[in-house]
C-alpha cells in the first residue's frame, strides 16, 4: 500500500503533504475529468528519506519502474523508444509554493537517436530538434548547474552567424547546431553533459529536484517564511504536451478574474508555438487570452467552460496554465490564484453575490492587512520618475511634503498649514508630536520593528526607515547619501512608504477611495460595495467590541466615523508634551506653594481637553488614562542643566534658581525612568496630580451634563500591580468626586485598571474585586514580561534575533502567544473568577494588528482599543476570528462539482 510513487489518477483525497501542492491539485484535475497529460507524483517521504540518509528509500526505484512502465502502456510510447519516444516533464512541487526549488525541466527523453524518432512520428524535423535544444539548455542550466547567461551567450553567437533574427527564424539544422554547440558547453562548463540515456536523464532530474530542497535559495526562503526544514518536496513527472508543434500549437497562462481589479472576465495570456516559459520570458510578446478565441474558437471555448467549472470546484479566483497541442486543450496546472488587495475584496464579495460562497467564508478570504494596504494614500507612480533614495518600506502610503529636521519645526510649519516631511537618524518618544505634525517620515536608522516604523503604522503615516548612508547635518539643516548633498531643510520631497522610495519633488498622492468612503464620502465603486459589505458582516459577526485609543476630538471624530464604539485609552500625558511639559514638572519639583498654582492651572487645562473628548464620544465610553509617563520626560534634561549651572559659576555670576532647580532635578533622577516613578507609583507620591485629574475629568462630565449632554466616564490607573495601590488611588479619585458633587453635581464613573506588569497579570483575581474594569496594556506587559526595553531592544536586539530567526516577528508587533499572551489569558481568566461580567480590555499595540486580534479576541476580551486608523482593520479582523473560532468553512478543495463539469467538453 504505501508506495514512494503516485499516478496521478490514484483514487481518494489527494494528499498535499504527501504529494505536493502541484501533484494534488493534477490529481484533483484528472479527478474532475479535465484533459491532463498523464503522470504521476514521487512523494515527498521519498524527498525526506534522500535528505536524510543520502540514498534512496528501498522500493522507489520499483515503484517508479513500475509507474513508468504504466505511463508507457498508457500512452503507447516508450521512454528511449526509437519507434515512439515518450517524453517527460520533470516538475518540483512542495507541500506550499515556494520559489528557491529546482525550476521544471522539459522534454527529458529525448538523445541523438529519439529526437530522430521524434521528427518521423510528428513528420516534423524543426519540432524536434527545437524540443532537443530545449532540453540541453533546461538540463544543462537546471541539473548541470551551466550559467543561463552562458547559454544566452552561445545561441547570440549561433545567430549572428547564421545572419538569423531569433531562435524562431533558425530551421531544423541551426536548431541541431545549437544542439552539438550546448552539448560542448556543458562538458566544457560542467565536466559532463546531457547523458544519452534517458533513465539517467530522468533520474539525475528527480535527484536535482530533492537536492535543490536544501539549495541556499530555498534555505532562505523557508527561514524568511517560516516554513519547516524536513517537509521536503515532491517531484511530478509528467508526459510531455507540445505547444511548439507550429501554428495549430501554444502555450498560455489564464485567470478567471483579473487578480488586480478582481474583475470577472478574459485575463491572461497566450503564445502561439511555444512551449515551457516562453510566455512569460517575453521573449516573444504574447497575446491577450481574449485573442485565442480568433486564433482557436474550439479550444477557446473548451477553455472557457473549463475556466468556469474550476472556479465552481475551488470557489475562488483560479490561475490555470494550458498548451493546445495541433488545436487540443490541455491544462498543465491549477491554482487558487493570488491577487491584489482590492482583488481579494472585490472577489470575495463578487463570489457571494454569485452564490457560490458564502458571507462567512468571503470573510476569512481577505485580511486586515489587506484592509490595511486599501486604506494607504496612493503615489501616482506615473509622475513619480526615479527615486532619489531608498530604504526599508516601513509604512505604506504615500505623502508630499517640505523636508523637516526636529520634531519643532514639524509642528511649528505644520501649525501654518504646511505638510512636512519629519527626517530624523532614528525616533523616540519625544519625536512622536513631530511625527504628528507631519504626512510622513524618514529614518536613517532602524527596521521594520523600529519605533519609527510601528508608531507610523499605528499613525496610518507613510514612513521609509534605514536609509542607509543617509546623514544629517543639524548645524547646515542639509541631508547627505553617502556624503552627497541630497536636500536641505524645506525642500519638497515625495515618500512612497509602500515601496521605501523618496522622491525629489512633488508628486501626485491620491487618497484611496476606501478611505474617502470611511471618511464619509459617497464613492461609488465596485471594491467600496465589496469592503461595505463584508465589514458589516464582520460587525454582524464578532463577540469582541472596537474602541479607538484617542487623544484629540478631531481622532474621537475619525475613530467613530471608522466604527469604534468608543475610546478605550486617552493617553493624558501627550496633553502635556513642548510648551506644556512644564505643568508637570513644576507638579513634580516646585515648593507647596507654587505646585499649588501649577495644580490649578493643570486641572482647567484638562477640564477643557477632557470635556471636548466627551463630548466628542457623544455618550460612548471614554476612558481617561491617568498620566502615565516616566517623570524624566517632564523634567528639564539634567546634563544640560548642569552645563549652564557651571558655566554661569565660571563666568563668576552664579545663578541661585538655575542651582536651586538643578538639585531639584537631580533629587528626582533615576537610573531606570521606565520602571521608576511612573504610572500608579506616581498617583501614590503625589496623589495631588490624581486628585486633579480626576476632579477636571469629573467638572468636564458635570459641564456636560449641566449642557444636557451625554457621557461616560472611565478614568483608568496604569501600572497598577496590586489591589492595593489601585485602592489609595481609588479613595483619591472618590474625594476629587465628592469635592465636585458638593460644588456642582454628582457625576457616575467607573474607575479600572490597567493590566500591564506581570504582576497586576498574576493577581487579576484581586485586583478584579476593587475594579470596574481592567484593560490589558500589552505594550508594557511586553517589555516587563520579556524585561527588555522596546525602544533599546529595537536598534540592535531584535534586528539580529530576527536575522538568527530567534524571533519570527518582534513581539511588540504582533502578540508573543506563549508568554504575553499567556499572562493575558491568566489576566482574563483571573479577573472573570472573581468578577464573572467584568469587562477586561486590551488598549496596546496589539489590539489594531491583525495578527494578534484573533488571539486576544480569543482569551475573551471585550473590546480591543486601537488607532483610528486601525479601527476598520481590528473589525475585520475580529469578525474573521469569529467566523474561524466556530471551526473553518468547509474546505474548498473538498467536494466535487461533477455534475457541473459534465458540461465541459
Ligand atoms: P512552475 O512551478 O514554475 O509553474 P511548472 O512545473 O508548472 O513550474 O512548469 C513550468 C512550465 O513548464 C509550465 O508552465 C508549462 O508551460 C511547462 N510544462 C510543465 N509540464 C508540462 C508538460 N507535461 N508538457 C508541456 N509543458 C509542460
Ligand atoms: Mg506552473
Ligand atoms: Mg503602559
Amino acid at each position: 500500500m504505501n508506495s514512494y510513487v503516485y499516478s496521478f489518477d490514484a483514487p481518494g483525497n489527494p494528499d498535499r503533504d504527501l504529494l505536493g501542492g502541484k501533484g494534488a491539485e493534477l490529481a484533483r484535475l484528472v479527478q474532475l475529468g479535465l484533459p491532463v497529460p498523464p503522470g504521476f507524483t514521487v512523494t515527498t517521504a521519498a524527498c525526506r528519506q534522500v535528505l536524510e540518509q543520502g540514498c534512496r528509500p528501498a522500493g522507489m526505484a520499483g515503484d517508479l519502474a513500475h509507474h513508468l512502465a504504466l505511463l508507457e502502456e498508457r500512452t503507447g510510447l516508450a521512454l528511449g523508444g526509437v519507434e515512439r519516444p515518450l517524453l517527460l516533464a520533470v516538475r518540483s512541487g512542495p507541500a506550499s509554493s515556494m520559489p528557491g526549488l529546482m525550476d521544471t525541466v522539459l522534454d527529458i527523453g529525448l538523445n541523438d537517436e529519439t529526437v530522430v524518432a521524434l521528427a518521423r512520428v510528428s513528420g516534423d524535423e524543426r519540432f524536434a530538434w527545437d524540443c532537443y535544444r530545449r532540453l540541453v539548455q533546461m538540463f544543462g542550466e537546471t541539473v548541470l548547474g551551466v550559467p543561463a547567461a552562458s547559454f544566452a551567450e552561445l545561441t547570440e553567437t549561433l545567430l549572428a552567424d547564421r545572419g538569423a533574427t531569433g531562435i524562431p527564424a533558425l530551421g531544423a539544422e541551426g536548431l541541431r547546431e545549437l544542439v552539438e554547440r550546448g552539448k560542448t558547453l556543458c562538458e566544457v562548463v560542467a565536466g559532463r553533459s546531457l547523458p544519452q540515456d534517458p533513465r539517467k536523464q530522468l533520474d539525475l532530474a528527480i535527484d536535482a529536484v530533492f537536492a535543490s530542497w536544501q539549495g541556499e535559495r530555498a534555505r532562505l526562503y523557508r527561514r524568511r517564511f517560516g516554513i519547516p526544514e524536513h517537509l521536503g518536496t515532491a517531484v511530478n513527472v509528467q508526459a510531455m504536451v507540445f505547444g511548439n508543434r507550429g501554428a495549430t500549437s501554444g502555450s498560455g497562462v489564464a485567470f478567471t478574474r483579473d487578480p488586480v481589479t478582481g474583475e470577472l472576465g478574459d485575463y491572461g495570456e497566450y503564445l502561439t508555438d511555444a512551449q515551457g516559459e516562453d510566455v512569460v520570458s517575453g521573449a516573444r510578446t504574447a497575446v491577450p487570452l481574449a485573442r485565442l478565441r480568433d486564433i482557436d474558437l474550439p479550444s477557446y471555448r473548451q477553455l472557457r467552460s473549463i475556466m468556469c467549472a474550476l472556479e465552481h470546484h475551488y470557489r475562488d479566483l483560479c490561475d490555470i496554465e494550458f498548451t493546445i497541442e495541433d488545436g487540443r486543450l490541455w491544462i498543465l496546472q491549477t491554482r487558487v490564484g493570488k491577487r491584489s488587495p482590492a482583488a481579494a475584496f472585490r472577489i470575495a464579495a463578487d463570489l457571494v453575490e454569485e452564490g457560490m460562497i458564502t458571507e462567512d467564508e468571503a470573510l476569512v478570504r481577505v485580511t486586515g492587512d489587506q484592509l490595511t494596504q486599501l486604506m494607504f494614500p496612493q503615489l501616482d507612480e506615473r509622475s513619480a520618475g526615479r527615486a532619489v533614495a531608498v530604504g526599508l518600506a516601513a509604512s505604506p502610503g504615500a505623502a508630499v511634503g517640505r523636508v523637516v529636521l526636529d520634531g519643532a519645526t514639524a509642528v511649528a510649519l505644520a501649525t501654518r498649514g504646511e505638510d512636512v516631511v519629519l527626517v530624523r537618524p532614528e525616533t523616540r518618544a519625544d519625536d512622536v508630536p513631530g511625527m504628528v505634525a507631519a504626512r510622513a517620515v524618514i529614518t536613517a536608522r532602524g527596521g521594520r520593528t523600529s519605533h519609527a516604523a510601528i508608531v507610523a503604522r499605528g499613525m496610518g503615516l507613510p514612513a521609509v526607515c534605514g536609509v542607509e548612508g543617509l546623514g544629517i547635518d543639524m548645524d547646515t539643516r542639509r541631508v547627505s547619501l553617502n556624503g552627497q548633498r541630497l536636500f536641505a531643510e524645506g525642500d519638497v520631497i515625495t515618500v512612497d512608504g509602500g515601496s521605501g522610495k523618496v522622491h525629489h519633488g512633488h508628486h501626485r498622492t491620491v487618497p484611496s477611495d476606501v478611505t474617502r468612503w470611511l471618511d464619509g464620502e459617497a464613492v461609488e465603486s465596485p471594491l467600496v460595495a465589496s469592503v461595505s459589505r463584508l465589514l458589516a458582516h464582520a460587525d454582524r459577526t464578532r463577540r469582541v467590541g472596537v474602541r479607538a485609543n484617542a487623544d484629540s476630538g478631531r481622532d474621537i471624530a475619525r475613530a467613530l466615523r471608522y466604527g469604534a464604539e468608543g475610546v478605550g485609552l486617552v493617553r493624558t500625558e501627550r496633553m502635556f508634551l513642548g510648551d506644556r511639559r512644564t505643568y508637570v514638572e513644576r507638579v513634580l519639583i516646585d515648593s507647596d506653594s507654587e505646585r499649588e498654582a501649577a495644580l490649578r492651572e493643570l486641572t482647567a487645562l484638562q477640564r477643557e481637553s477632557f470635556a471636548v473628548l466627551l463630548a466628542a464620544a457623544d455618550g460612548r465610553p471614554v476612558t481617561i488614562r491617568l498620566l502615565d509617563a516616566p517623570a524624566h520626560e517632564f523634567l528639564p534634561d539634567l546634563t544640560d542643566l548642569a552645563v549652564r549651572a557651571e558655566s554661569a559659576a565660571a563666568r563668576g555670576c552664579p545663578d541661585e534658581s538655575l542651582q536651586a532647580r538643578l538639585a531639584a532635578v537631580r533629587r528626582h533622577h533615576e537610573a531606570n525612568p521606565m520602571t521608576g516613578l511612573r504610572g500608579v507609583r506616581l498617583a501614590i507620591v503625589r496623589p495631588e496630580l490624581v486628585v486633579a485629574q480626576a476632579t477636571a475629568a469629573f467638572e468636564a462630565a458635570a459641564e456636560l451634563r449641566e449642557r444636557g449632554r451625554p457621557f461616560d466616564l472611565e478614568l483608568m490607573v496604569p501600572m497598577v500591580s496590586s489591589a492595593a495601590e489601585l485602592s489609595v488611588v481609588a479613595a483619591s479619585v472618590a474625594r476629587a468626586a465628592e469635592d465636585v458633587a458638593a460644588r456642582r453635581d454628582r457625576v457616575p464613573y467607573r474607575l479600572g485598571a490597567m493590566v500591564e506588569t506581570p504582576r497586576a497579570a498574576v493577581t487579576a483575581a484581586r485586583i478584579a474585586e476593587v475594579s470596574d474594569f481592567l484593560s490589558l496594556g500589552t505594550n508594557d506587559l511586553t517589555q516587563l514580561t520579556w524585561g527588555l526595553s522596546r525602544d533599546d531592544a529595537e536598534r540592535s536586539i531584535l534586528p539580529r534575533y530576527l536575522d538568527e530567526g530567534l524571533l519570527r516577528v518582534s513581539p511588540f508587533a504582533t502578540i508573543d502567544q506563549e508568554g504575553v499572551g499567556d499572562l493575558a489569558a491568566c489576566a482574563v481568566d483571573g479577573a472573570r473568577s472573581t468578577r464573572p461580567s467584568i469587562p477586561v480590555g486590551v488598549c496596546g499595540e496589539h489590539a489594531g494588528d491583525p495578527a494578534s486580534i484573533g488571539f486576544l479576541a480569543g482569551i475573551g476580551a471585550t473590546y480591543l482599543s486601537c488607532s483610528p486608523f486601525r479601527v476598520p482593520v481590528a473589525r475585520l479582523e475580529a469578525g474573521r476570528a469569529a467566523v474561524l473560532a466556530e471551526g473553518c468553512p468547509p474546505d474548498r478543495f473538498d467536494e466535487l462539482d461533477l455534475p457541473f463539469l459534465a458540461a465541459v467538453g
